[in-house]
């Protein structure tokens, strides 16, 4: 898609935050991947964003939600259309709804570290298993992201959404179709923001348990290198990794790319890999696992663009 100096204008007066054009998405993933995006934009509230979902429905733009870009991989050509980042939506509050129980509110880009602290700091149980995961509220509550055993549908009390027809609404817990790493609404959904109902609890327990998830992180995970953390949904039978492993596959290299020598489920960037190196991993394992153990293996991460 070009976009004209015309329909530039018009994208400019439509939001106050900051508008980037042909903008390299190598820059904003956590892989370091990815070819230009016509139009990455940053609106500054909910409010904008509702302006700027029915400003690209009118324009018959493809657009697509983003946050922290830590599960996200644009191929090499770029993304054709308006990435809307959420990023800039950074607001949170606490409110006390009874002795034992706690709503915490956060837009959407706040950074899931940020609302880990905060439960810390406040004594909030809930969000332990969050500790470590490197994305933001909307990513997390889209991707349903989970360790350790829970999962953000087990914490979340509602979410706000702008739908494609750019109206705003809530939509209540048991009205949200979270499944396994993932919410399945249609992609043009873009949340602004989620309710996370916690219950207050000793804070040395919570300290202790944050601890312990960051030590095993360390212990499993590169976390030293470039990646989007797991790569592949991991099967009923058994974790995506362990089955990569199985297979021989760890330390497998396309151009700069690597199946993590550490851990099978997640593909590194030495530096300078392409998304085409990452796909041609993805493929690898895909064929491998399924000739030698019969699973078909899903991508956790979101492979988008050209
Ligand atoms: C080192 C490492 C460790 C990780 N560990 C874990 C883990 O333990 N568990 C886990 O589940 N994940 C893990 N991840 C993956 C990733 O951090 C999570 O999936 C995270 O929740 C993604 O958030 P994000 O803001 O980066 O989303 P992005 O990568 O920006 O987007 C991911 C998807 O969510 C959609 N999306 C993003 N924001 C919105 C929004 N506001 N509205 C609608 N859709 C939106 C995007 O369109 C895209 O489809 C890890 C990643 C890394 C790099």
């Amino acid at each position: 898609m070009t976009v004209g100096e015309e329909m530039r204008r018009k994208i400019a007066n439509l939001v106050s935050g900051r508008i980037l054009f042909d903008e390299p998405m190598c820059n904003h993933t956590s892989m370091g991947v990815g070819g230009k995006v016509d139009i990455l934009f940053y609106p500054r509230s909910a409010k904008e964003v509702e302006k700027a979902v029915s400003f690209l429905v009118a324009e018959d733009i493809p657009f697509m939600a983003v946050g922290s870009c830590t599960n996200l991989l644009v191929g090499d050509d770029g993304y054709r259309g308006c990435l809307v980042s959420l990023m800039d939506l950074q607001q949170f509050e606490i409110n006390e709804e009874s002795d034992r129980r706690v709503s915490l509110f956060a837009e959407s880009g706040v950074p899931l570290s940020r609302i880990v602290e905060v439960s810390v700091k406040e004594s909030l149980e809930g969000l332990e298993f969050c500790a470590g995961i490197p994305g933001s509220v909307g990513g997390g509550v889209w991707m349903n992201a989970g360790a350790y055993g829970r999962e953000m549908k087990d914490t979340i009390g509602s979410v706000v959404v702008v739908n494609g027809n750019g109206k705003r609404r809530k939509i209540e817990r048991e009205d949200l179709p979270f499944e396994y790493r993932g919410l399945d609404l249609p992609d043009s959904t873009v949340i602004t923001g989620a309710t996370f109902d916690l219950l207050k609890g000793e804070k040395e327990e919570i300290q202790r348990k944050i601890v312990n998830i960051l030590q095993s992180r360390r212990d499993k995970h590169p976390l030293g290198e470039r990646s989007a953390g797991s790569v592949f949904k991991n099967p009923p039978s058994s974790p995506a990794g362990k089955i990569i492993d199985e297979v021989g596959l760890k330390g497998t290299m396309s151009g700069r790319a690597m199946i993590s020598e550490k851990h099978g489920n997640f593909i590194v960037n030495l530096g300078g890999a392409t998304t085409k190196d990452i796909v041609a991993l993805i493929d690898i394992i895909k064929k491998r696992v399924f000739e030698q153990k019969g699973i078909k293996l899903e991508t956790e991460v979101k492979i988008i663009g050209e």
